[in-house]
């Protein structure tokens, strides 16, 4: 799933491809990909695009008469760039397309989906806040005003796991699986920390680790094409999705725990002292 610095990087990616060209058209697959009806789709032919901001893990494109065309890739969506775009609209189906944008010089990008669980989601509004995603996402942890005080607040008095607290779109923008685990690697942290017990050094190191992880994987992905952005978030992590192969940093085994609707990975020496994490998710079906 593209977290925030793929995001980021596909807006800026757009940013220099797409800004300062005409809509020709915007095609959906099917109504469930786009979640509005009004302004129209077709309302956005002929408008300018002036500006692709991020959200979170939401892309924002802006036009010159003020609509925006926000995307979700959610857990399996992507978007393809193509300076040749074919001109034929999406047809609904099984094809893993599920929408298509056309630009004045026959360039433009294809949105698709792999699997079965469609949850791509294509907004065009007047107001970014008015998709309800975007509405209630915390601050952005690479916001000039994110500060330690900043973080200390929005974990003070939560008896949330700190894994669940970076996960949480609504606490803070943009850090989804695969970086919380980077994250908390980083920060020498059990993911199972509960955040209300983290003294002032804590959350100085763990805003550290929120800052370097994201700052790097941002840099790494710079001026990559769109195409390149997944294998660069792959190769980049050092723990997530890495069960059973060696900690970059101190040789252990990299162990996975259940973890909400999925997994996390985490290195036992760096982390939780050298001890593994139960598996509550295991122990409950063993009762
Ligand atoms: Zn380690």
């Amino acid at each position: 799933m593209p977290e925030l610095p793929e995001v980021e990087s596909l807006a800026a990616f757009l940013r220099t491809h797409a800004t300062g060209h005409c809509v020709v058209r915007a095609d959906a697959a099917s109504f469930s990909v786009l979640k509005t009806f009004d302004p129209p789709l077709t309302s956005l032919a002929g408008q300018v695009i002036t500006g692709v901001g991020r959200h979170g893990k939401f892309l924002d494109i802006s036009t010159d008469q003020g609509l925006h065309l926000i995307i979700h890739l959610a857990r399996a969506g992507w978007l393809r760039w193509r300076e040749d775009l074919p001109s034929t609209p999406p047809k609904p189906g099984k094809s893993p397309l599920a929408f298509r944008l056309a630009l004045d010089d026959g360039s433009g990008f294809d949105l698709t989906e792999q699997g079965t669980h469609k949850r791509l989601a294509v907004y065009l509004v007047r107001d970014p806040a008015d998709v309800p995603g975007v509405a209630t996402l915390g601050p952005d942890p690479l916001a000039a005003d994110f500060t330690s005080d900043t973080l200390a607040s929005l974990l003070s008095g939560r008896k949330m796991q700190v894994k669940g607290v970076l996960r949480d779109q609504r606490i803070i923008a943009g850090i989804g699986n695969a970086y919380s685990d980077e994250v908390l690697h980083a920060a020498k942290m059990s993911p199972f920390k509960i955040a209300a017990s983290m003294t002032p050094d804590d959350v100085a190191v763990l805003l550290d680790a929120i800052r370097s992880t994201l700052t790097e994987a941002v840099g790494r992905s710079e001026g990559l094409a769109a195409a390149d952005l997944k294998g660069e978030k792959k190769s980049g992590l050092r723990v997530h999705g890495r069960t059973g192969q060696a900690c970059p940093v101190c040789g252990d085994t990299i162990r996975e725990v259940s973890f909400a609707d999925s997994a996390l990975q985490y290195c036992p020496t760096c982390q939780t002292n050298g001890k593994p994490l139960a598996d509550r998710r295991l122990s409950r079906l063993l009762k």
